[in-house]
């Protein structure tokens, strides 16, 4: 295989290179991307748009995160709540966090010191699910799930994966949840559309694989 020329900073092929179409999005919600091996090369990967986007939003690249001292000492530090976008049996609606910045959902105080990380899986559905699987870490955070009728609103979309979310997207419905306001992410799925239709424009017709997340 060839070496392609990589852009430095969005990590794509130069000439597929997302730099431009990235806006900075001024949010104070953070968010923890822990994606799977497999998708750091994926070319069609959309975790970079997050993270190049928002201000506050690391990705951690691994499988089972039990030991990752990095996520660890995140979500053993007591001015932050961590939550698990996950739609576990037991997991709560993004909506039901809207607009309570500082609700500890333990003890349904309010606390001014707590900051909220949200983590989300990169990875296909079956990969995701492995990472839950083998993440003791996670399986014990309250789990967060996005709302199933605004999510097939985009998944009838051509942009979007079979069986779900890409990664943006979903970044995008639980940030405009949380903060509700939809206006103000949008330039992350301005900044999704625009990869995927370059990525659409060069290949033969047919032959695009819904391959991204
Ligand atoms: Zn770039």
């Amino acid at each position: 295989m060839s070496k392609r020329k990589k852009c430095t900073v969005c990590d794509k092929a130069l000439a597929a290179c997302i730099c431009q179409h990235i806006t900075k999005i001024d949010s104070a919600i953070e968010l923890i991307i822990l994606q799977h091996p497999s998708e750091v090369k994926n070319a069609i990967g959309t975790a970079r748009i997050l993270n190049l986007s928002l201000p506050q939003c690391q990705i951690i690249i691994g499988e089972d995160f039990t030991g990752n001292a990095q996520l660890n000492d995140r979500l053993n530090d007591p001015t932050k709540q961590c939550f698990l976008l996950y739609p576990s049996e037991d997991s709560i609606a993004a909506e039901t966090l809207a607009g309570n910045e500082n609700l500890d959902v333990d003890n349904g105080a309010l606390d001014t010191h707590i900051n909220r990380t949200f983590i989300l899986l990169d990875g296909t559905w079956r990969k995701a699910f492995k990472m839950y699987q083998s993440s003791v870490n996670l399986q014990s955070i309250p789990a967060v799930r996005l709302n199933a009728q605004q999510q097939s609103q985009y998944t009838i979309r051509q942009t979007s994966i079979e069986g779900g979310l890409s990664t943006v997207e979903a970044g995008f419905l639980l940030l405009s949840t949380l903060d509700q306001d939809k206006h103000k992410y949008q330039p992350l799925l301005t900044a999704f559309e625009y990869m995927i239709n370059f990525q659409i424009a060069q290949m033969p017709e047919g032959l695009f694989n819904k391959n991204y997340k």
